[in-house]
């Protein structure tokens, strides 16, 4: 990042770290809990802040939203940039929303810090959707690392959740790692793609079509529905070659007119059997306690690291021990568990 562009979102961040202070855990909470959009966007504010002196607040608040106990559907929806990813989610969100469902959209984006945000950096993207009293949308978090923008995407998710989303649509790019991160935060995994356009031409790697649950043809529409139906028919054969998957569940291929607004219903009721079969054999509360189980140790990961290395008595040995492995003085390995041992003590 150029130094103006950090100054700036420093800049940002102090302007907005002032604003939190104004209100308190509890305030937040008690918005949040009764579904009132500023203090859930103030909440993911406080969450995404990269102050040290923000997180103490973040955690209680995230511990108490916690609490609550809501669930959502969870649904993660990826694509190569201009696949329509954009139109797709305003087409269904807004689908949903008549139906009387809250949705949330949220997005992971790991280019946002370089390219100031190429999904949902800009809102007027989804203008039907933001000024829709049922949907909540939020810009990609500018985070430093893609890590960093996952655990607080991950976070914003109990935030929408304890304010009363029923669904939550979490958009990401096909490129990078960003589905996997993506992947191990939802419930139902959706790729968009193209007719016509081969996998090279479309950025997707094998693994993200492993991961899919369902895969949407999208612009199917005009001229393109020839092809678009000739791409279902490939897609569905060719995810038979895949591996079943661990919950039974079969991939589905469906197409869809994001600008037409068509095929809507298949996509809403292939979700609402996924969920059925789910919930019913216990594998969508087996994959969420999987996914928790990993947040913990990621969690614990971090914690620990960042302990150890910010302990002000071990500075000095790990600055030492860093200069006799520059001289090949000492083994890396045993150097490590000396290090170790000594934290413990
Ligand atoms: P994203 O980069 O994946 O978010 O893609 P966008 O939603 O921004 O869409 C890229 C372009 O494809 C835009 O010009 C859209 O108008 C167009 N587009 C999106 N969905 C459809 C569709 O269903 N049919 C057609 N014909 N165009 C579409």
């Amino acid at each position: 990042m150029l130094a103006i562009e950090k100054n700036r979102a420093s800049q940002i961040q102090n302007i907005k770290s002032k604003r939190i202070e104004k209100v308190s855990v509890d305030e937040l909470f008690d918005g949040i809990s009764k579904g009132q959009y500023p203090e859930l966007a103030k909440g993911i504010t406080l969450i995404e802040s990269t102050r040290p002196e923000d997180f103490e607040m973040a955690n209680l608040l995230l511990t108490k939203c916690l609490s609550i106990q809501n669930s959502s559907l969870r649904i993660g929806i990826t694509g190569v940039p201009g696949v329509g990813k954009s139109t797709f989610i305003e087409s269904f969100g807004s689908y949903l929303t008549k139906m009387g469902k809250k949705v949330a959209v949220l997005a992971v984006d790991p280019t946002s810090s370089i390219s100031k945000g190429s999904i949902l950096g800009d809102k007027t993207r989804m203008e039907a959707l933001v000024k829709d009293p049922n949907a909540f949308v939020r810009p990609s978090p500018a985070g430093d690392s893609l890590g960093g923008v996952s655990r607080k995407t991950r976070e914003s998710i109990v935030l929408c959740e304890a304010a009363g989303f029923e669904i939550i649509l979490i958009e990401t790019v096909g490129v990078g790692q960003s589905e996997t991160l993506v992947h191990s935060m939802v419930d139902f995994f959706l790729l968009l793609k193209l007719a016509g356009a081969g996998d090279e031409l479309q950025g997707i790697k094998r693994g993200i079509i492993e991961m899919a649950d369902a895969i949407i043809i999208n612009k199917a529409d005009g001229d393109n529905v020839k092809k678009a139906k000739l791409a279902k028919t490939e897609f569905a054969r060719a995810l038979h070659l895949y591996p079943p998957k661990e919950n039974g569940w079969i991939p589905t291929v469906l197409m869809v007119s994001s600008i037409e607004s068509s095929g809507l219903n298949d996509v809403w009721s292939l979700l609402k059997k996924f969920f059925e079969e789910s919930e019913g054999n216990g594998h969508l509360s087996k994959n969420r306690f999987e996914q928790n189980r990993k947040w913990f140790e990621q969690n614990l990961e971090n914690e620990l690291k960042f302990r150890f290395f910010k302990n002000p008595h071990l500075q000095k040995d790990i600055a030492e021990t860093l200069l006799k492995i520059e001289k090949n003085e000492v083994s890396p390995f045993h150097s490590a568990k000396l290090l170790v041992k000594k934290f413990l003590k």
